[in-house]
């Protein structure tokens, strides 16, 4: 498979979503468009740059690599650093923790994504902030002017001895974007953090081309996330937009608005699961697809209801780039197989109350 980057859809994409949040249109004015991290959703007496702060911003980071809300994955570290602020937040003692209390404790309270895992993460990486950074995140960027300086200080399989565990690239931009937003450390060049959300904006919209593409593997995946970076690098050099900026502009709008496309929050195929999965998946219990109609006929077509109808008319009918906007990617195939990839054309709902009252003026 090759993949080709439309420069020009890519640039008509960020223009037009930097014009409407410069103007404060649709849909960055809605209440849920917020990024998670803004202060007044912070806990009292967690004070901005102190080291509890950035500590929290740091965890936050192994959280969101799962499939979790940012919204949530953050306010999850909020309420643990209420209850456990100490050991959990100071690495000098995180790094003393028992790993089998650390995974109790995470799950207790709420912070359940992984937790087996991110227990024996987040001590690991106290440890590690201990022995190369005296225990102070914000050393680690001392003299690291360019994010691959930066990168290769954070990303653990490039062969760094510094490197975080469950730290990857989309983590490494999630950091360096949380810091440079509290102006911790100075403003850089650096790759907006290509989640999933973010990627599917890039394809349903016609940014990418993936030539030799036989419909079904996962697009999130190398080299397309080494494209995706590219391509955030290129509009930095071109348009002078930089990761700071391309972060608030693509994640907010991606983490808020594709996935209320009903064509997106369609439930899977029956062929695309065993009876086993439908209960548990990935150690989570989920809810599943039991209510699917028999002649749903597939990924081809949406069998409209009026739910989706509202939800198309508050989000997709509005939308800046409805215009360019033409695939589902239902988030499903993401999170419950793995593989990212696009599932037919996204549509318009066959009857609209909205076009009838429309019609009626
Ligand atoms: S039209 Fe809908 S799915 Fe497409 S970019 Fe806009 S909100 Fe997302």
């Amino acid at each position: 498979m090759r993949i080709e980057i439309d420069y020009d859809r890519a640039a008509y994409i960020l223009q037009t979503l930097r014009k409407v949040r410069q103007e404060n249109q649709f849909p960055y004015f809605l209440p849920e468009v917020i990024p998670p991290q803004i202060p007044e959703r912070m806990p009292k007496g967690l004070v901005i740059g102190s080291p509890d702060h950035v500590s929290v911003l740091f965890n936050s980071c192994l959280i969101m690599r799962g499939t979790i809300n940012s919204q949530t994955a953050m306010q999850q570290m909020y309420r643990l650093w209420e209850a456990h602020r100490r050991p959990f937040f100071d690495p000098r003692e995180a790094m003393k923790m028992d790993e089998e209390w650390a995974k109790e404790i995470l799950w207790e309270s709420g912070v359940r994504y992984n937790h087996k895992q991110n227990a024996g993460f987040w001590i690991k990486n106290a440890e590690k902030l201990c022995e190369y950074w005296e225990g102070n995140l914000l050393k680690l960027f001392e003299g690291a002017i360019t994010y691959e300086e930066a990168y290769h200080r954070m990303i653990r399989n490039n062969g760094s001895p510094y490197g975080f565990y469950g730290f990857r690239h989309k983590m490494a931009s999630l950091l360096i974007y949380f810091l440079t937003w509290f102006s911790l450390i100075d403003r850089y060049s650096f790759p907006f953090p290509a989640d999933f959300q973010v990627s599917r904006l890039f394809i349903t919209n016609g940014v990418f081309r993936f030539i030799d593409y036989d419909g079904q593997s996962n697009l999130y995946a190398e080299p397309f996330l080494g494209e995706m970076r590219k391509l955030s690098l290129w509009f930095e050099k071109e348009y002078g937009v930089d990761g700071l900026e391309q972060s608030d502009i693509f994640w907010l709008f991606a983490s808020t608005m594709c996935e209320h496309n009903p064509g997106n929050r369609r439930r899977m195929h029956p062929g695309d699961y065993s009876s086993e999965s439908r209960r548990v998946y990935r150690g989570r219990k989920v809810r599943f697809i039991e209510d699917l109609p028999e002649e749903f006929p597939g990924e081809d077509k949406l069998k409209w209801t009026w739910r989706d109808v509202r939800e198309y008319n508050r989000y997709c009918r509005f939308c800046p780039l409805r215009e360019t906007c033409t695939l589902n990617m239902p988030w499903a195939y993401h999170y419950r197989q793995g593989r990212m990839r696009p599932a037919g054309e996204r549509e318009k709902p066959p009857v609209n109350n909205l076009d009838l009252f429309d019609s009626a003026m």
